[in-house]
């Protein structure tokens, strides 16, 4: 989860429009002809949903929508709207064409959720003044806008919100070649040199995510700066990366103390909420910043009675494989039941 002043970082650092924006080369150019036929049929873009881990761009692309159709946008998230009431101001001041922004927004209550669906069909709320015998139901117009939602839980959307979008973009993990050319672009920015090496190591040690890779190179040029070098090198990196606890594989301290929670275990299966307490992160955070990337790497899996950590992983911890994992069966071995969720 970015810090107080990362998000400072991370909007100093934003593409300046869509050229700029590095990778995701299909969602980009499905994003450009979106773009150009609702230019040119002067209408608003249509409500578009980004799916896709934290740190991966979506709040970025609706800022650079924004940008390309001349338009205003306002930014919330599911969690500030508790209740119809709090969106009617914004949706109100919304002029035609405008963005309304809706970041986590599998977590908008239910009400709020369908609230907006007059709003994103007619272009009209229902809202209700008064209590008790005087209420009065009242139909208000807005003007013709476009609501791009993000979200990391893209299955936790009901389905008749979900339908309700026109476009669903889903952004993947970088490769290593993407987030080297943002780390070159960004270290340009913040006045720092950047050996090509130390970029490419940086760079596969972010676990395919921008922010990630962004956050890195702030860390490392601090270091630079205190021991007065203007230029990031190979050596420099590895030290830095080092000092932050990040290894060859890109696991932070919260990655490998998950992965020891479940060896500590026997290597599970651990259930989800009682890995959660034993490392004292949330639920949501495990399973939206920490498991996709060892699910990716091969570390973790997920069976019908919990999560598991793999062979691979009590390797790479430098732990002794239980026996248990020689007599198995590979399938049983590593559990492999993606499609479960707990
Ligand atoms: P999300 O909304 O998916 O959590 P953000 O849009 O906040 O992610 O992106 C996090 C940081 O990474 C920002 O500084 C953003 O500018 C940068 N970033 C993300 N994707 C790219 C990209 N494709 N090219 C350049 N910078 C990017």
């Amino acid at each position: 989860m970015p810090l107080e002043g990362e998000h400072e970082l991370d909007r100093a650092l934003r593409p300046a429009s869509l050229a700029e924006f590095t990778g995701q080369a299909e969602l980009v150019a499905n994003l450009k002809i979106t773009i150009q036929a609702a230019r040119e049929r002067g209408e608003p873009l249509d409500h578009l949903l980004f799916c896709g881990q934290p740190g991966l761009g979506k709040t970025t692309l609706a800022w650079l929508l924004a940008k390309e159709m001349g338009s205003e946008i306002f930014v919330t998230s599911g969690p500030a709207l508790a209740s119809p009431k709090d969106l009617v101001g914004t949706l109100t001041r919304l002029g035609r064409g405008d963005i309304l922004f809706v970041d986590e927004i599998h977590r908008l209550p239910r009400s709020v959720e369908e609230f907006l669906y007059s709003a994103m069909e007619d272009q009209a709320i229902d809202i209700t003044i008064d209590q008790g015998p005087s209420a009065r139901c009242l139909r208000l117009s807005l003007q013709p806008f476009s609501l791009v939602g993000a979200t990391t839980r893209e299955g936790m959307l009901a389905a008749p919100f979900r339908s309700r979008f026109g476009l669903v973009e889903r952004l993947a993990p970088y490769p290593v070649e993407d987030l080297v050319c943002i780390l070159h672009r960004a270290a340009q920015s913040l006045g720092i040199g950047l050996a090509e090496e130390a970029a490419v190591e940086m760079a596969g040690r972010s676990r395919g995510t921008p922010r990630i890779a962004l956050r890195l190179l702030r860390r490392i040029r601090d270091r630079a700066q205190v021991q007065g070098e203007a230029r990031i090198d190979l050596p420099r990196a590895r030290e830095g990366l080092r000092a932050l606890g990040i290894d060859a594989f890109g696991l932070e301290r919260l990655d490998r103390e998950l992965l020891m929670a479940l060896i500590a275990r026997g290597g599970g299966p651990v259930g989800l909420k009682t890995l959660a307490a034993s490392i004292g992160e949330s639920v949501e955070t495990i399973e939206t910043v920490y498991e996709p990337f060892l699910l990716r790497l091969g570390f973790l899996s997920r069976t019908p009675r919990g999560r598991v950590a793999t062979r691979r992983a009590f390797e790479h911890l430098g732990q002794p494989v239980p026996s248990t994992f020689q007599t198995l069966a590979p399938k049983q071995k590593e559990g492999i039941q993606e499609e479960f969720d707990f």
